[in-house]
Parts: C-alpha cells; sequence; structure tokens
C-alpha cells in the first residue's frame, strides 16, 4: 500500500501547515520603504475589531481590554461597523419611503446611543460623545437627494464606520490607553470606483506613516474606520463589503506592522465553513496564498485583498475570536505556502457559468484575447476560466452586469449564460504533486454535474457544480479527505 493511501483517512487535511520560520519561498513582497528609523524601532500592531466585536457597549469595552492586554498596549485599532449596522445603512441608501427611512434611522439612533450609554455610564448624557454621535446621526437625514448613488451611498454607509470609531475611541479611554481618533479619510487615498474603490498604496502609504507614526511614538493608540476612505478631493469612499480587513492590511503594511489582527467571532480559519460542516476544525496556520484563494472562493472570515496586501509587505495576519481570546486563532504566514496537503475546503455558491463559442471561421489565435478585453473593458472580475479549441468558459458572480459583454461577444460569438451554479474550492499546498485528488473530488461527488475543473495553481483545485448546495457538497468531501478522528477545537 502507498504511503498515500495510508495518509489519506487524516492527513489530507492536514491540522497545522509547519514551517520553519520563512522566508521561504519567493514572495512578491513589494519593498517595504526605508529611510524612517522610527519605522524598524517600532513595528506596531493593528488590531482590526469586525461587527460582531463590537455589537454592543460592552462588546467595545472588552475590545479595548482585549488591545490594552496586548504587548503593551500600543498600536493601531480599526473598526468596522457595529453588526447589522451597514445593511441597514444600505438599505436606507436605497429606499424611499418615508415610514421605513425614519425606523431605520430611529433604529440606528438607539443602537449607537445605547452604545455610548453601556460604555461612559451616567457620564454619556451630554458629554462630546453622545454629541458626536448625535451630529453624525443628524447628517444622515441630511445628505442630499441629488448625489449619484454611489457617491451618496458611501456618505450614507460610511456611517456605521464613523460611529463605531467615536465609541471605540472612548471604549479605549475608558480601559485607560490614551486613543485618539483619526479620520480615515486622511490617511486612506483612493479611486473613484464609489461603492469599490481602490486605495492608493504609495499616497496611502504615505499619510499613514506621516500621520500615524508621531502619534504612535508618543504611545498614543490611533482609532481609525475601516472599510473608508476619501478621494484626492475628499469624497468619501468606501472599499467594499469586508473591507475594514484590507484598511488593517495596507496600516500594517504601511507602518511595518509586527502582526495585523483581526479580530472576530469564530476560532479563526477552518478546515470548512463550520456552520455546514460540524466536524471541521480550526487551522492553526497556513500559507498566503492558500488563504488569498480560500477567501475568494467563499470563506467569508477574510477579506482576499486584506491577506494580499499584508503578505505582499511581509506582515503577518492572525484571525482571533474576540470572544475567546485564550484561543490562539490562525496566523497566516508571510511564507507563499504552507505544508504540502490539502488545508481547507470552501464553497461560494451563486455563480454564473459563461460559455462562449467562437464562429466556425474565427481564427485561432485571437479569440481569446478579443474574449478577455471584453471582460476588462467591462471591468468585471473573472474567477475560474478553462478552455477548449471553440469554446472558452469562466465563470462570474451570479448578477455581474453581463448585458453590455454579451451584447460585445455576441458581435463575434454565441454565448451561454448560466446562472445558480457553485464552485468548491480545495486550497493547499503542492496540490499538484497530488495526482489522486481530483478524481477523489470527483468520486465524493458523482451524482452532481461538474461543468468545469480548474487547477491554475499549485494552491487551489475548483469545481464548478450545478449544485447551489454548499452544506452538502463540503460535509461529503470534507469526510472524504478525512477529520473525523481529530477533536473538535469546541
Ligand atoms: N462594515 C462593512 C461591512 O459590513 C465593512 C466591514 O465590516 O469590513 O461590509
Ligand atoms: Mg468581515
Amino acid at each position: 500500500m502507498s504511503a498515500k493511501v495510508i495518509c489519506s483517512n487524516d492527513l489530507e487535511l492536514r491540522r497545522t501547515a509547519i514551517m520553519t520560520d520563512g522566508n521561504a519561498t519567493g514572495t512578491d513582497a513589494a519593498e517595504f520603504p526605508s529611510g524612517d528609523p522610527g519605522t524598524s524601532l517600532l513595528h506596531p500592531g493593528v488590531s482590526k475589531f469586525g461587527g460582531t466585536s463590537l455589537a454592543t457597549g460592552q462588546r467595545m469595552l472588552h475590545a479595548a481590554r482585549l488591545v490594552a492586554s496586548q504587548v503593551d498596549g500600543s498600536g493601531v485599532v480599526v473598526v468596522s461597523a457595529m453588526s447589522g449596522v451597514t445593511n441597514r445603512l444600505e438599505e436606507l441608501a436605497r429606499v424611499d419611503d418615508p415610514d421605513v427611512r425614519r425606523e431605520i434611522l430611529d433604529e440606528l439612533g438607539r443602537v449607537h446611543l445605547e452604545g455610548g450609554r453601556q460604555i461612559m455610564g451616567d457620564a454619556f448624557r451630554g458629554s462630546d460623545l453622545s454629541k458626536a454621535l448625535e451630529r453624525r446621526l443628524q447628517t444622515l437625514e441630511d445628505v442630499p437627494t441629488d448625489l449619484p448613488l454611489p457617491r451618496r451611498r458611501d456618505r450614507i454607509v460610511s456611517a456605521g464606520e464613523d460611529l463605531s470609531a467615536l465609541l471605540v475611541t472612548r471604549a479605549l479611554i475608558e480601559v485607560g490607553l490614551p486613543a485618539i481618533h483619526i479620520d480615515a479619510r486622511r490617511v486612506v487615498r483612493t479611486d473613484e470606483r464609489f461603492g469599490q474603490a481602490i486605495p492608493d498604496d504609495d499616497e496611502t502609504l504615505r499619510l499613514a506613516r506621516s500621520l500615524l507614526l508621531p502619534l504612535l511614538k508618543e504611545g498614543r493608540v490611533p482609532v481609525l474606520q475601516g472599510f473608508l476612505g476619501a478621494t484626492d478631493s475628499g469624497e468619501t469612499t468606501t472599499l467594499g463589503r469586508g473591507g475594514s480587513d484590507f484598511t488593517a492590511a495596507i496600516l500594517g503594511a504601511a507602518l511595518g506592522a509586527r502582526e495585523v489582527t483581526i479580530w472576530t467571532d469564530v476560532d479563526g480559519i477552518f478546515t470548512a465553513d463550520p456552520r455546514l460542516v460540524p466536524e471541521a476544525r480550526v487551522l492553526e496556520e497556513m500559507g498566503y496564498e492558500e488563504a488569498v484563494e480560500l477567501a475568494w472562493f467563499g470563506a467569508r472570515v477574510i477579506h482576499p485583498a486584506a491577506a494580499k496586501h499584508a503578505v505582499g509587505r511581509r506582515v503577518s495576519l492572525r484571525v482571533r475570536n474576540s470572544l475567546r481570546p485564550e484561543a490562539p486563532g490562525t496566523l497566516i504566514r508571510t511564507d507563499r505556502r504552507g505544508s504540502a496537503g490539502v488545508a481547507a475546503l470552501a464553497f461560494r455558491p451563486r455563480v454564473s457559468l459563461i460559455t462562449v463559442r467562437s464562429r466556425p471561421l474565427f481564427m485561432a489565435w485571437g479569440f481569446l484575447a478579443r474574449v478577455f478585453d471584453v471582460l476588462a473593458r467591462s471591468e468585471i472580475a473573472v474567477d475560474l476560466v478553462a478552455t477548449s479549441h471553440t469554446s472558452t468558459a469562466f465563470t462570474v458572480a451570479d448578477g455581474a452586469p453581463l448585458d453590455r459583454v454579451r451584447r460585445e461577444l455576441e458581435t463575434f460569438s454565441e454565448v451561454e449564460v448560466e446562472t445558480g451554479l457553485g464552485t468548491v474550492t480545495a486550497v493547499g499546498a503542492g496540490l499538484r504533486s497530488r495526482p489522486g485528488l481530483a478524481a477523489r473530488l470527483l468520486m465524493a461527488l458523482d451524482d452532481i454535474p461538474v461543468r468545469l475543473v480548474s487547477q491554475a495553481t499549485d494552491a487551489a483545485l475548483s469545481l464548478v457544480l450545478e449544485s447551489g448546495d454548499g452544506a452538502e457538497v463540503l460535509k461529503r468531501l470534507h469526510r472524504e479527505l478525512g477529520t473525523t478522528d481529530t477533536p473538535s477545537p469546541h
């Protein structure tokens, strides 16, 4: 019996990615700017708190104590909106019905003012904090209706992070830290893609260093809103849903942080979504390439751009549970890859498959270039691709704006669009040296039609399935790759 077979039940989904300390395999490390000796002396931590870690004033105080307990309580704090708030604000930006609007505004007022009361107790009434919260809540009623929607939306949804940053700054002060709120709009410079803005790395790096390093040197704890930025002209932008992780990574990279901690409400990155696969386990660590693929292909625990950005500048990320801070969490190493084997599985529902067939007389060499040129001009992100001599098929998220793409493609090809599919992805390291892997995945799913197979890297193998049932697919594959003999962390 080969070693492969002996291992197959327990080692494929390995518990940890063990690697000696590593500058191991060439990360595409962008060079960290040198010149300011303060940077190398400081290496502050960056702590980012997600919405559930900030769901109430009590939780904010708890988060503040976690910051205080870290090394010397120094570093930068990045906050998300309180849990559920961004969704409500998006609704507010969409609806016109005055009753619905009133209801949302009242609810947001209640949640944040109650947070303030929990943080400050009796001192909250009439305090600067209460006035600042009221002012920001009031601006929500006054956003000009003639602004184009994406701009208007960003002005509105940014209130979530603005309000939580005010509260968390106060919570940190309550536990004795010299916190200071710095508006992320002064630091994160972006383009004008409202709703999905892309940070200008160099400018953001420069601003972060010039604004934050002096404060850190004084021992202050800067608190910034995640997810927000501003254009050159000072217009508020947002980085896309879940973008606070991205902010934390950008700041971590700019400041040469020793580690960026993503505080969330689960114990770390799991071998599969634990809500769908009860026997899923927490990974102690993983390489960044796996983390990026996993985040992109369905694991919601971390924003894909965050991992990419931090490790590109050799900052490691750690995902930790603010409700169980004794758990070590998952370390995303700056190593490009972890140790060999499948580390984790992810499922992404609501996937569309677009099949483009070239017309019979079309030249063989220009076809793909033309297809992808159409996609690039429409700024459609393609996830997976497979191609044959006459066709190319690729996936995008359901609901991607395909009308124009379709029209343009149809000028030189036949186009078919299928929606409601799912993608399952196995991530790990050295997958190409596991020849049986694809066969095992396909066997375990042998009653589900597979529409596309893609393995473009050594770190991920994806199947596009005619199934939106992630729970069933993940359970079967998790069982196949073996996890049942290792204890659950809970
Ligand atoms: N509050 C934003 C969202 O819910 C950003 C974030 O939490 O990362 O998407
Ligand atoms: Mg998040």
